[in-house]
């Protein structure tokens, strides 16, 4: 089944037309890469998606329903990993998490086990007690990660998630990844590594100047 439906979508910044009309769907079970140049329309289709960005034509339905008119019950499902996070950076990090978990209605079971299995398997776990003021750039990164996981979403979005990450954190997500999609999620993101997009993903989508120009298997 889709979890995710992209129809028609076009998008505007004043009079640029960003997106001339983007169809996709990325199933249950599923990671789809998007790629494409710089400036293609990656981030735009993206923002579109999470419903950040009003789009002037389309639609875009997460798990059958519209992210325009159903704003509130699409977010439940999905999860969004920005390119640069931005995290409240006088919070500590179990404090930033235990407030999405709030916010994600999250039981205390669920969120000590998920943060603790996440944190170790990034390796962040000691580090949980800091400020996020004091975290590096991709100490940052495991986080929004981190808190994106644990409301297990069925559909995570992800912008550029490698940028930043060391070796064995990128590792790490990689597993993550084919770990919740084996579990019936879907992973929708945008990568210029196109070694990830080769290994990793059951679809490739290429963007070009805001169309799909190529869409399918690795092969
Ligand atoms: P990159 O690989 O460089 O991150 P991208 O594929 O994510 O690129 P987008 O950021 O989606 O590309 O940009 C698509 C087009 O929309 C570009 O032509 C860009 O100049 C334009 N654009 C993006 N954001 C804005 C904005 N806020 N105002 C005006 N134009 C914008």
């Amino acid at each position: 089944m889709a979890m995710l439906e992209i129809k028609d979508l076009h998008v505007h910044y004043g009079v640029i037309e960003a997106l001339k009309g983007i169809s996709l769907e990325v199933n249950e079970g599923e990671i789809v890469a998007l790629i494409g140049a710089n400036g293609a329309g990656k981030t735009t289709t993206i923002k579109s998606i999470v419903g950040i960005l009003e789009f002037s034509e389309g639609d875009i339905l997460i798990d059958s329903k519209s992210i325009k008119k159903n704003p509130i019950e699409c977010k439940k499902v999905m999860a969004y990993i920005p390119d640069n996070p931005d995290l409240y950076e006088a919070l500590t990090g179990i404090q930033y998490l235990s407030f999405i978990a709030d916010i994600y209605k999250i039981s205390k079971e669920q969120r000590e086990k998920l943060i603790k299995y996440y944190g170790d398997k990034f390796e962040l776990t000691k580090y949980l007690g800091d400020l996020i003021s004091s975290y590096s750039h991709g100490m940052k990164q495991k986080l929004a990660i981190i808190s994106a996981l644990i409301h297990k979403p069925r559909l995570l979005i992800l912008d550029e998630p490698f940028v930043g990450l060391d070796p064995k954190a990128s590792h790490t997500l990689k597993e993550i990844m084919r770990e919740l999609c084996n579990e019936g999620s879907a992973i929708f993101f945008s990568t210029h590594v196109l070694e990830v997009a080769e290994k990793l993903c059951d679809k490739i989508v290429i963007i070009k100047e805001g169309k799909i120009v190529a869409e399918g298997t690795t092969e």
